[in-house]
């Protein structure tokens, strides 16, 4: 099938990508030459597993090519993908500017019959608004417009668009539906569903999925801060509550708060709909504060230790993406504690595996970036891990004990176990279990 791609980012390029992959043509477009080029040349503007191959494999055989040129992308495709930004407007509301603006660049363009199909997380009601902007200069026999959220994860992102738990397409157009259908196909051979609903219905699952999940998240943090109170081990509490069939065993860890492009602006936007529609989702809105205040807890810990003062002290901070397997640095937790520390008059010396170009871009000299984890070490008063990278979980603890002026551990994601810790002699706090001394 002829398949275009409008926004290469994250979404956009694996999903391009994997398209290629099963045999379709696909052609990306993006206004960003800078990465047109890159990808030109076979390089991938971002870290993802597993993407450079098939990346490398499909420019190879033809079958995926990157261009700058909205009405080459256009002429190419009879199923056009939007994967634009999304990013929450002043009132936390999705801003639907990227998308409108394109679908109008398309209202232009377009001469025979086309899906358009909105991959972007958009809030309820949006098929209908690009319907109506592409209306105003086509006739609306010539296009369909599709919700089809995408709900990969940054890490695994191909993966789970070559197996995606499901599928869900929001048309009420059988001529869209089977193309979407053909299209999907080869992704769901295992037995995984497609499940067609009204746009409306498919708008609105891509937000109920990612606020219930951060609900569960801040729900987990919260129950790790009272454990620590009471005095109970919220890894115990956790497995002794995900064995139940109706809770389930993933999504339960207790940590730093949710970061990355999604979450954050999903909830505050499903909030902000919510409002719209004069309808007060607490729920939703108390998910936010928790998060909000979770993101601090580290940077607490470690002032209640030190002392609010932390001039004259170096940390060093292991992690800095968002989560493992990224260099996505959105709303990243580790982020806001840089800060807290840069503002208690601390040095920050920080190691991580994908993202620290990026978070170079942020801070340039404020922060110490080092070239290994155990380089980072070298003169801190303190560890602490904000991101379960895998290298970070069996390291030489020696080594650890040696480069640190003081050892102590302050761990946001409990990587290691409080016997480990207890036998070695570190100072160690964690998320939502004792204090090891
Ligand atoms: P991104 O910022 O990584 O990529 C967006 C791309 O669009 C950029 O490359 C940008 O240059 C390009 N772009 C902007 N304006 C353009 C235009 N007028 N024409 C062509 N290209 C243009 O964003 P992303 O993370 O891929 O997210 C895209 C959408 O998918 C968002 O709505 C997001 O919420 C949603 N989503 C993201 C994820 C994720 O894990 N990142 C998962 C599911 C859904």
């Amino acid at each position: 099938m002829q398949i275009t791609i409008i926004g290469t980012g994250y979404v956009g390029l694996v999903t391009g990508t994997c398209f290629a992959e099963t045999g379709n043509n696909v052609v990306c477009v993006d206004i960003n030459e800078e990465k047109v080029k890159q990808l030109r040349a076979g390089k991938s503007p971002i870290y993802e597993p597993g993407l450079d191959t098939l990346l490398e494999r499909n420019i190879k055989e033809q079958r995926i090519r990157f261009t700058t040129s909205i009405t080459e992308g256009v002429e190419h495709g009879q199923i056009i993908f939007l994967a634009l930004p999304t990013p929450p407007g002043k009132d936390g509301s999705a801003d639907l500017q990227f998308v409108l603006d394109v679908a109008s660049q398309l209202s232009t363009i377009i001469t025979d019959y086309k899906v358009i199909v909105n991959k972007s997380t958009v809030p309820v009601g949006t098929a209908e608004k690009v319907a109506n902007v592409l209306a105003l200069n086509l006739d609306r026999s010539l296009f369909d417009v599709v919700s089809n959220p995408e709900f990969l994860r940054e890490g695994v992102a191909v993966e789970d668009f070559l197996k995606p738990d499901r599928v869900v397409i929001g048309t009420n157009s059988e001529r869209a539906r089977k193309l979407m259908d053909e299209l999907y196909q080869p992704f769901v051979r295992q037995g995984n569903p497609i499940f067609y609903m009204d746009e409306r219905s498919s708008e609105m699952t891509k937000y109920a999925g990612n606020a219930y999940l951060a609900m569960r998240i801040s729900f987990m943090n919260e129950m790790a801060n009272l454990c620590e109170k009471v005095g109970a081990n919220v890894d115990m509490v956790r497995v002794g509550i995900g064995s139940d069939s109706r809770i389930g065993k993933r999504f339960l860890f207790p940590g730093v708060g949710y970061g990355g492009s999604c979450f954050p602006k999903d909830v505050k936007a499903l909030a902000q709909t919510a409002t719209e529609y004069d309808y007060d989702f607490q729920i939703v809105r108390t998910v936010m504060k928790v998060n909000d205040r979770q993101k601090t807890i580290l940077g607490k810990k470690i002032c209640e230790y030190y002392g609010s003062d932390l001039s004259g002290k170096t940390f060093a901070l292991w992690g800095l993406a968002f989560k493992p397997e990224t260099d996505d640095i959105r709303e990243a937790p580790a982020l806001e504690l840089i800060d807290e520390l840069l503002k208690a008059g601390a040095t920050v010396s920080a190691f991580d595996p994908e993202a620290m170009d990026n978070v170079r871009r942020i801070y340039g000299e404020k922060v110490h970036f080092a070239e290994s984890m155990y380089a980072a070490l070298e003169g801190a008063s303190g560890l602490v891990i904000v991101t379960e990278w895998s290298e970070f979980r069996n390291p030489d603890f020696d080594r650890i004990s040696d480069a640190l002026v003081h050892p102590a551990i302050f761990d946001g994601r409990n990587v290691y176990s409080l016997e480990k810790m207890e036998e070695l002699g570190f100072y160690y706090e964690s998320m939502g279990r004792k204090t090891v001394h």
